[in-house]
Parts: C-alpha cells; sequence; structure tokens
C-alpha cells in the first residue's frame, strides 16, 4: 500500500515502478469522481456513478472504501483475490483511511508512506497542477487534509521522501525485493531447503 498526501506524486513513482519489478502490478481503483481531462475509463480508474459505487458497497464488492475529498474510492475485493491467487503483489496506492482498513483485514501488507520534502513544496506542486482541475478552495483543503495525514506516518512501514523521482523509485524497488526475502515472505522456501540438508545422511 502506497499513501500520500494528495500532490506528493505517488502515482508517477509507482508508474514508474511497475515495469521495472516483474509479478508487481498496480491495482485499479473504482472512483465516483469524474475523469480528468486525458483520463480514461479503465486505465486510472474504472470512473462508476456515485449510484453505482454505493450498489458496489452494499454489496460487498470492495475490500475497503473511502470517501476522499467528497468522492467516492474504493478497490475492489475480486480483483485483489485474482492477483493474489495468481501470485502477484498488487500495489494499491490508497488515502491513510483505506490503508488502515486493508491492514485490519490482512497481515501480509507492506505499508509505505511517500512524503513530500515540505509543505511548500506540495503546495508549489498542487499549484502547478491546480492549473488543470482544483480551485483555490480545494488546494487549501488538500494541504489541510496532508496535514492531517503525515500523522498517520508511522502506521506504515517505510517512509520515502519524493525529493528526486529516480532515486525514490530505486528505493521503492528495494523495498519491494527487500519484503520479498522476508522471513514471512521467503520463510517457507527456505524451510524446504533446510529440510532438504537435515536429510542428508
Ligand atoms: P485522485 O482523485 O487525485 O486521483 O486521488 C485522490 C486520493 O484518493 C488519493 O489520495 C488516492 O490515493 C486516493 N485513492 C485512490 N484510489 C483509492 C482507493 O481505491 N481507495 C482509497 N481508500 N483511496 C484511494
Amino acid at each position: 500500500m502506497v499513501s500520500a498526501p494528495s500532490g506528493t506524486g505517488k502515482t508517477t513513482l509507482v508508474e514508474a515502478l511497475v515495469p521495472q519489478v516483474p509479478g508487481l502490478e498496480m491495482s485499479r481503483s473504482y472512483t465516483s469522481r469524474p475523469p480528468r481531462p486525458r483520463e480514461r475509463d479503465g486505465v486510472e480508474y474504472n470512473f462508476v456513478s456515485r449510484e453505482r459505487f454505493g450498489a458496489m458497497r452494499d454489496a460487498g464488492e470492495f475490500l475497503e472504501w473511502a470517501d476522499v475529498f467528497g468522492h467516492l474510492y474504493g478497490t475492489s475485493a475480486i480483483d485483489t483475490r485474482r492477483h493474489r491467487d495468481a501470485g502477484q503483489d498488487l500495489v494499491l496506492v490508497i488515502d491513510v483511511q483505506g490503508a488502515s482498513q486493508v491492514r485490519r483485514l490482512y497481515g501480509e501488507t507492506v505499508g509505505i508512506f511517500v512524503l513530500p520534502p515540505s509543505p511548500a513544496v506540495l503546495e508549489r506542486r498542487l499549484r502547478r497542477r491546480s492549473r488543470d482541475h482544483l480551485t483555490e478552495e480545494e488546494l487549501r483543503r488538500r494541504l489541510a487534509v496532508a496535514q492531517r495525514e503525515v500523522e498517520r506516518m508511522a502506521d506504515y512501514d517505510y517512509v520515502v521522501v519524493n525529493d528526486e523521482v529516480e532515486e525514490c523509485v530505486e528505493r521503492l524497488r528495494c523495498i519491494v525485493m527487500a519484503e520479498r526475502t522476508s522471513w514471512r515472505a521467503a520463510g517457507a522456501a527456505g524451510e524446504d531447503i533446510a529440510r532438504a540438508f537435515r536429510n542428508i545422511d
């Protein structure tokens, strides 16, 4: 799970990371938010109406869901299970509320919190982006939410400061590699080899 205040650049980092790591996929969320210019249904998100989202939520189709800036976002439980069954690692780029729901459900999650280098840098990035779609009021709201989200950093296993994109992607790649070789993830395979050693006369 990768969380970060809006405007930190987490999606850019994860989109750069995924092609570099075999067996790693990015989850595609459902949202009731309307698409921004250049966003396509089924690519960045599965865009659905608020009504459809509500029906899916009531039918228990979401692993987690949250209201973020007045729009609904959720991770499909079936999609997630399909990836797990296929033995793939799935990256969920979700907000802090969603991450805490998933953490409660599954022990095997790894949480990464991406921090902007400073509040000033975040504001600058949001302003640059705001030319696209954010009003001044929405921007203020995002900064206020960022202030609260940063306080949840300690709930995560790793913290990555997004100062330089390539370096950050490399840090994320190292985290995936380290987690894949952790006792929790790779212990069973290690045990098989240890058993073979025990069987040597
Ligand atoms: P945006 O609309 O700017 O793409 O995303 C706004 C926020 O919603 C971001 O913090 C993003 O991580 C979060 N988000 C996107 N998809 C999901 C999801 O499936 N679940 C949750 N809980 N948050 C999500």
